[in-house]
């Protein structure tokens, strides 16, 4: 950001609803956040909460704790008061802030707990809690790199929430990898809907001030705002989840378009959850551009590998992996697979975690005694191009056999009637059996046992549902990742 400030000083950095700052009116703001942040007692080493959409505000309070070496911790304002306190008091926060005027559910959590709301610096309408004299500071290090500057707590799609730290380093190495594998100079405008309490929003915000270009904020998403948005605003670049592009479609149809204008877009990408490839072909033919796939997690800043511009693919392939990241499939007798079949992923870079915040246990689990990264995700490597098979604790054993739910999710997507599916196992008596929710179209009368006819012929027996459950959304986190545990809960003793 240095650079860009020095050298395209009245460049436009951070764009939202309400403003445009500048990239020398945003180190400004920056710079007098800090001392205000400073003198409400947040120190080096605190953890400071941050509860809010997307926002100029946000990005600036997250700017300036980083200055005062603070760690953020990004919460989303969609969390339940239940799962917000249990990350407070997992952290030791000193302060928790709230973005009111932006966001009504941050400005209930506010009132909720009591914040007072004031100006901070040039930010107005900031909800504060009472100083937690209590919480001591961590150390700070040195090495500016292996300071830590958020602490995300993972959505659990998984099961309980953990706290991964980050370091400067590796956000700047995640987002550098990005920059290069979207070829992005400072002409771009980056559209940022994903929630920057998601470590994708955050990363994209790292790398547009990298590259000195501009990042539109976008609080909410909504597909009407973002047709208009892509049309009008020239954007050139989308990152998304699966779920941004098929409400896209559906907006599209329901509002009777004959076409999307894609005004000055040039690259649209997609990661965090598997890509259904009839998404991907029915995006690329309406936008007119490969629907690039990327692959990360929290752990990994989120960068590990993703498909290029210059080489798109009508797969499902997620990529080659990112440079100066090195990765591995092991097998589970734990010899490492070259064949290309399939296995766990391991990876090992500058973009690895330092580890789970006061979790020293499972920080040992994730990341072994060489540094690997143990993703839990099953892949595969082909030609240099790393393929996501699904995840190792998702996945069915059915009669001894394997089942990958995102093979059955996709035939089951591949109905004209289905808008997403999840695939879950229920034990039965020592085994398996493979159980499928639904989300179908409103207008559709289509019955599970119409749907069983439709997949049965297309899967081999033991891959074949036992039972297909029909709902009218699936529970999902913020970004549009099916919360799978709570489905296959739901169904554990039926
Ligand atoms: P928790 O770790 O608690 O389960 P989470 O699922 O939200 O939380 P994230 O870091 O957001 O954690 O998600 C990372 C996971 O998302 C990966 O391990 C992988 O399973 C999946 N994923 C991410 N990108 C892709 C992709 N392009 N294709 C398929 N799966 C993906």
């Amino acid at each position: 950001m240095d650079r860009a400030v020095a050298q395209t000083p009245d460049y436009p950095a951070l764009i939202d609803d309400s403003r445009t700052w500048s990239y020398r009116q945003l180190a400004d703001a920056v710079e007098s956040t800090a001392s205000a942040l400073q003198s409400l007692g947040v120190r080096p080493g605190d953890r400071m909460m941050l509860i809010s959409e997307n926002c100029t505000e946000m990005a600036c309070l997250m700017l300036a704790a980083s200055r005062l070496d603070a760690w953020v911790i990004v919460a989303n304002p969609r969390l339940s008061p239940r799962e917000l306190d249990q990350i407070r008091d997992h952290s030791g926060t000193r302060r928790m802030f709230f973005t009111t005027k932006v966001s009504a559910e941050a400005a209930a959590h506010a009132a909720r707990l009591d914040a007072t709301v004031k100006d901070v610096g040039p930010l107005a309408g900031i909800g504060m809690t009472a100083l937690n004299e209590a919480t001591e500071p961590e150390p700070v290090h040195a090495d500016s790199t292996r300071q830590v500057a958020v602490l995300i707590y993972t959505s659990g799609t998984t099961g309980t929430p953990k706290g991964v730290m980050l370091t400067h380093g590796n956000l700047l190495f995640s987002a550098k990898g990005t920059a290069l594998l979207r070829n992005m100079t400072s002409k771009d405008k980056v559209y940022v809907v994903l929630p920057m309490t998601h470590i994708v929003g955050v990363s994209l915000i790292v790398m547009t001030l990298l590259t000195g270009a501009t990042a539109r904020l976008v609080s909410k998403y909504d597909p009407a705002a973002f047709a208009r948005h892509i049309a009008e605003e020239g954007i050139t670049t989308v990152n998304g989840v699966p779920a941004t592009y098929q409400r896209l479609l559906e907006y599209k149809q329901v509002a009777g378009l004959s076409k999307l204008d894609r005004g000055s877009l040039r690259l649209i990408a997609v990661a965090g959850a598997p890509l259904d490839l009839d998404l991907k072909t029915r995006v690329e033919a309406e936008l007119g551009i490969p629907l690039l796939n990327a692959y990360g997690i929290t752990e990994t800043s989120p960068g590990i590998s993703g498909v290029r511009l210059e080489s798109p693919r009508t797969d499902q392939s997620v990529g080659a992996v990112m440079p100066g990241v090195e990765s591995r499939i092991v097998g589970r007798d734990g010899k490492i697979i070259t064949d290309g079949s399939v296995g766990e992923l391991h990876v090992r870079g500058r973009n690895v975690m330092l580890g789970y915040y006061r979790a020293p246990d499972l920080t040992a689990k994730a990341i072994d005694a060489d540094g690997w990264f143990l993703t839990g995700d099953l892949a595969r490597l082909e030609g240099g191009a790393l393929f996501i098979v699904g995840r190792s604790k998702e996945m069915i054993i059915r009669s001894g056999f394997n089942v990958y739910p995102a093979e059955v999710e996709a035939v089951l997507n591949s109905h004209d009637a289905v808008v997403q599916s999840a695939v879950v196992g229920r034990p039965v008596d020592g085994n398996e059996e493979v159980v499928a929710f639904v989300q179908l179209l409103n207008s559709s009368k289509v019955t599970p046992s119409e749907l069983m006819a439709y997949v049965s012929p297309q899967l081999t027996s033991y891959k074949r549902p036992s039972q297909i459950i029909v709902l009218e959304a699936l529970p999902a986190t913020s970004t549009g990742k099916i919360l799978k545990h709570k489905l296959a809960e739901s169904i554990r003793n039926t």
